[in-house]
């Protein structure tokens, strides 16, 4: 190949031109020996466009040298980035030729085609690698976008198999991600290719329809613009003003997802001012002058200058009512913005006040991008790989409208829920279903992009917890939580009420220790569990109260039929001797433990009311003793005929005929012993009932128990004991 040819020359002077355009400092030396290289590399290959094959690293080096002006070493490894994949000469020659950077850069490029290629990239292991290279390397992945971005400008050369496979591969893979890194551009103009190849037909009647509208466009933004520029002038601003170009396929995408046509989706007319000043503060005058001339939409306003979008986008966006009552949108943002938005962080370099590029900077780069995929693919291993993909390269967010067409910014996966309380906490409160494009749908229903979305409230309607499942804005999730606080707050204090109001007309006593006692037998954590349910009607407050009043009076009747029988025994064996003799000293029997004939006493002199005779291990004696033994005297039982004494025993279990036979004859017959009362209640088909029958000692008394335990039907036997013990 004749290397001196004229042709070439031009391509490498006009390349180093652009390169110098863009670039603080240039090595023409290096871009010179790199275009030579690549032009020996590829000498016998050819473009299927029949160009030869050098036009193509030619074109991709100049793009990277337009578009992502970073430095001239990312110039030179676009002209080398396929001489490693397509041809004999490998990466150590080139690593040789030109040095490790260049040669890891020109690696990565080919390592990265082949994740690309297909889905590859959607498997967890090569994205893991794909992160990896770029997090390296961050110039790898932009001569990668270069080189697809040429390529699909010459799709057409290529087979239509292949066409759609590439095409397809760019809208579902290329474009998100050039959407991630910020590169406005390359986005959509990966975006309006890729459509072009995957739907011919609906792109040329795009194009026509939008051929067809220019003219009239132009005036009526000639005329939109006249009394700004007027203006602009008259502050002294420099701008440059323009119509905002629409990209096919966002229009395409609108019709679509709005399910409207074209002359709708157009009528928005959209107008960009550029200012030629790095001071902010100037896009906000900006709009004030504009606000002076058109009235501004409410609403509309959105200040991504205050408020930066993820992928760093600055801008302000207003829309206005123009000449015959059109809505205008206009865009406001600086030089610098502009180039933010359209070339991501390539522009930053080109910004930054010292203009080299030093391990700093790519450090602070390689950390940004390592801190979005971080932060958007924690646990893509668990989640379905290639959607999650693709959901977080656009963005976690959806956009959807208003029934009055105002747009609402949601999280991703956000449901009819989270745009209710969006709009108004009052309609997030009383929201009952919601309609998406006029069809009702369930409120859990997750919303994409482009849906109109209207909630239909009812008064009486309240937030459910089951809300909490699948709301995905904090801000839903807040208004939830805190109106279901409230509102168990609000049955807390009525149940509470009811209960309180219930006692009273009852007249009866609770002590904490009581209403604890009942909240756990119904088994509650704590009472304003207790309290909630009463408020809910799941629990009977009625039947609460039966009980312990059934309780209570079945307490009472016990601890009267115990005196009426322990003051029977007393009276019978002839009551207490002091110290072994009848003594004339008053005495009476202590309430506390209720000492029966045959129980170990003690008595204990009081004040007034003389001995009181206690059991000896009454708990309330051996209190008393504590502090002042001397006041015990010795008291004892008189002794009976035969040395028997009176017991009572409490025995229950399920009644049945020939029951109380048995009983009896266990005790009298088995364990040669008198009754002396016998009193047995039945109810339904229990029975409860006390036995007094007299027995020798503690032995005897255990050996009836036992014997009466073992009585079919019988459940338990108990010593009859005063209630209070
Ligand atoms: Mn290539």
């Amino acid at each position: 190949m004749d290397y001196d040819s004229n042709k070439f020359q031009k391509m490498l002077k006009n390349l180093i031109d652009e390169a110098k355009k863009n670039l603080p400092k240039v090595d023409e030396d290096l871009i010179s020996r790199a275009f030579y290289y690549s032009l020996e590399a590829h000498k016998n290959e050819i473009r299927a466009s029949g160009e030869p094959y050098i036009t193509h690293p030619y074109e991709v080096a100049l793009i990277v040298a337009e578009e992502f002006p970073v430095d001239d070493v990312t110039v030179a490894s676009a002209l080398l980035h396929d001489v490693a994949e397509d041809t004999d000469f490998k990466i150590d020659t080139i690593k040789k030729e030109f040095g490790n950077e260049i040669a890891e850069i020109v690696d990565g490029v080919t390592k990265i085609s082949d994740i690309f290629r297909g889905h590859e990239i959607t498997k967890a292991e090569n994205y893991h690698k794909f992160l990896l290279s770029i997090i390296k390397d961050i110039r790898v992945i932009l001569v990668k976008f270069a080189d697809r971005l040429h390529n699909m400008n010459t799709l057409e050369y290529v087979n239509p198999d292949k066409q759609r496979r590439i095409a397809l591969e760019t809208l579902e893979i290329y474009a998100p991600l050039a959407h991630r890194f910020g590169l406005g551009k390359i986005k959509w103009e990966l975006e309006d290719l890729a459509f072009k190849f995957l739907n011919r037909e609906a792109y040329e009647d795009l194009a026509r329809k939008l051929q067809s509208k220019r003219k009239d466009r132009e005036n009526y933004i000639k005329k939109f613009s006249a009394p700004i520029i007027e203006k602009l002038k008259e502050y002294n601003i420099k701008y440059e003003l323009s119509g905002r170009p629409k990209h096919f396929y966002s229009i395409y995408l609108k019709m679509i997802k709005r399910n409207k046509p074209f002359e709708e989706i157009y009528d928005l007319f959209a107008v960009r001012i550029i200012i030629d000043s790095d001071d902010p503060s100037s896009c906000y005058t900006v709009l004030g002058i504009i606000n002076l001339i058109y009235l501004p939409v409410q609403d509309r306003f959105k200040d991504y200058i205050a408020l930066p979008k993820t992928n760093n986008y600055q801008s302000i966006h207003t829309t206005v009512v123009g000449p015959e009552g059109r809505l205008v949108e206009v865009q406001i943002r600086t030089k610098k913005m502009h180039e933010v938005a359209e070339k991501g962080f390539a522009a930053h370099w080109k910004y930054k006040e010292n203009k080299t590029t030093t391990d700093k900077d790519v450090e602070n780069w390689v950390n940004w991008i390592r801190e979005i995929f971080e932060n958007t693919n924690r646990d893509d291993q668990r989640r379905d790989l290639i959607d999650n993909f693709k959901l977080n390269l656009y963005q976690n967010e959806v956009y959807v409208f208003t029934p009055k067409g105002d747009l609402k910014r949601l999280p991703q996966g956000s449901t009819p829920v989270d745009f209710a309380f969006e709009i108004h906490s009052k309609i997030g409160e009383h929201c009952i279903g919601a309609k998406i494009d006029g069809k009702i749908v369930p409120l859990d229903t997750q919303l994409k992009s482009g849906d109109q979305v209207e909630i239909i409230t009812s008064k009486n309607h309240h937030p459910n917890k089951n809300w909490l499942k699948f709301v995905k804005t904090s801000k839903a999730k807040n208004e939830i939580k805190k109106w279901i606080n409230k509102e168990e707050q609000n049955l807390i204090q009525k149940g509470k009420e009811i209960w309180e109001r219930k006692l009273k007309k009852l007249k009866l006593n609770f002590s904490n220790e009581d209403l604890m006692k009942i909240i756990h037998t119904h088994k509650y954590d704590n009472s304003k569990q207790f309290f909630k349910a009463i408020a809910q009607g799941l629990l009977n407050i009625d039947d609460i109260l039966t009980v312990k009043q059934e309780k209570e009076d079945k307490e009472k009747q016990k601890e009267i039929q115990f005196n009426k029988f322990a003051n029977s025994l007393r009276g019978e064996i002839g009551g207490i001797l002091v110290d072994g003799k009848k003594s004339s000293i008053l005495y009476t029997y202590a309430k506390c433990c209720n000492p029966i004939p045959g129980d170990p006493v003690i008595g204990f002199i009081t004040v007034g009311e003389g001995i009181k005779i206690h059991r000896k291990n009454c708990n309330n004696l051996i209190n008393l003793s504590i502090s002042d033994s001397s006041k015990l005297v010795n008291v004892q039982w008189p002794e009976t005929e035969n040395n028997l004494f009176v017991v009572g025993i409490l025995i229950r279990g399920q009644d049945r005929p020939g029951l109380l036979n048995d009983i009896s004859h266990s005790i009298v017959t088995y364990q040669n012993t008198n009754i002396k009362s016998i009193n047995i209640n039945t109810q339904d088909s229990s029975f409860e009932g006390n036995v007094a029958f007299y027995v020798q000692n503690l032995e005897h008394l255990n050996r009836i128990i036992e014997r009466l335990k073992k009585i079919s039907g019988v459940t338990s036997v108990e010593r009859f004991e005063s209630a209070l013990q």
